[in-house]
Parts: structure tokens; C-alpha cells; sequence
């Protein structure tokens, strides 16, 4: 942690960058306290490592060099979390979305919202056409989450596209964050 520090106040200067150490430090301490290596191995070596990682001190250089291999259409964690082959704690589904508790929140309240039927929908950059419908069905189920978390007066959507926005998984999901005051500009 110590080192992580000394790491950090070298990229101060950037004020986005500190705030992706300050995450990766959050995120470091909780898989430590919770056990939850196994779940987020799968994860090391993925975009958001390299967006979150101390090594990584020119992030748009390392952030390019991944985006060759991020986005191939291949079968992500989440078809395993649809199937139901790993665990998730899911809170809600109907017919075509799926939200479930992202594994390293954020905040209090950190629940993704993905279709279950991915249909080239990687990433929002590739949205078309054919997808409005199930784009406004995840809007909707955003809508849904916050009011069962007990969060409709206040909270955030978020989607990550892309490795400069620190996209790691590669099925579109929106981050339904909140419970806690949010701060803007986002890092
Ligand atoms: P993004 O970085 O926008 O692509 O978001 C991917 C999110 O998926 C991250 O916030 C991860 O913490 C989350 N995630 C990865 N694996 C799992 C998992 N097995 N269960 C729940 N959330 C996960």
C-alpha cells in the first residue's frame, strides 16, 4: 500500500489519473479483505488493470496497445454470470436484461445491467439500429434497479466504451451507481 502511495503522488499532477489510483487502491484493499481473489483473477491482465494498475504510468499508450485485442467478439464473464455457471447476486431480470451486483463496487449501490442477448452490442460504439429497443429495455431496467435499491432520488448510469474509458468486459453493461454523493467531473 505503501508503495502504491508513493506511486500516486508522482501522478498528481494529472488529476484524472489520481483519481484512478485512489480506485485501484479501494479496489486492491477489498480483494484483500474479502476473499474475493478467485472471482476477480479472471480480471488481471484486462483492460481495467491497465487503467487502474500502478505500472502503468502512460495509460493512453497501454490503453491503445490493448485495444487491438479488447473487442473480438468473444464470450465474456457475463455469458458465464447469464447462464448461471458462476455465481452473481443478481437483482433483477425479466425477459431480456439482467442486473446483478458488480463484483468491486464503487458505491454503496453498484449493480450492472446487461442484455442478455448480446447480438454484436460489445460496446455502445457499436449500437445500431436493431438495438433501440433493447438499449431503451436497459435504460428502463436502470430505472427499475434504482428504485428497489432504494436510490431513484439520486443516482448515476454509467457506460464505460472502450479502452480509453476503461471498458474491461466486453458485453455492453450499464453501471447503476449510487448511495453515496456523487462527485462531477467523474474521474
Ligand atoms: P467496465 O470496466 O465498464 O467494463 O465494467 C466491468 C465491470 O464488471 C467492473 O466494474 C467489474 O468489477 C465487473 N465485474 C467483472 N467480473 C464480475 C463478476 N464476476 N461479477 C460481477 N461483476 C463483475
Amino acid at each position: 500500500m505503501a508503495s502504491v502511495t508513493s506511486s500516486s503522488m508522482l501522478l498528481l499532477r494529472n488529476f484524472s489519473t489520481a483519481g484512478r489510483i485512489v480506485q485501484s487502491v479501494r479496489a486492491n484493499s477489498r480483494i484483500f479483505s474479502t476473499g474475493e481473489l478467485i472471482r476477480v483473477l479472471p480480471r488481471i491482465g484486462s483492460p481495467r488493470s491497465i487503467c487502474t494498475s500502478r505500472a502503468a504510468h502512460n495509460e493512453e499508450v497501454a490503453a491503445k496497445s490493448a485495444a487491438a485485442v479488447a473487442d473480438t467478439g468473444a464470450p465474456t464473464i457475463f455469458d458465464k454470470i447469464i447462464a448461471k455457471e458462476i455465481p452473481s447476486e443478481i437483482v433483477y431480470e425479466d425477459e431480456n436484461v439482467l442486473a446483478f451486483r458488480d463484483v468491486n463496487p464503487q458505491a454503496p449501490v453498484h449493480v450492472l445491467v446487461i442484455p442478455k442477448l448480446r447480438n454484436g452490442l460489445t460496446m455502445l460504439g457499436k449500437a445500431e439500429p436493431k438495438h433501440v429497443e433493447v438499449l431503451g429495455q436497459l435504460l428502463h431496467a436502470s430505472k427499475i434497479v434504482a428504485e428497489k435499491e432504494g436510490i431513484l432520488d439520486g443516482f448515476r448510469v454509467v457506460i464505460n466504451n472502450g479502452v480509453e474509458a476503461c471498458q474491461s468486459v466486453y458485453h455492453l453493461h450499464l453501471h447503476v451507481l449510487g448511495g453515496r454523493q456523487m462527485k462531477w467531473p467523474p474521474g
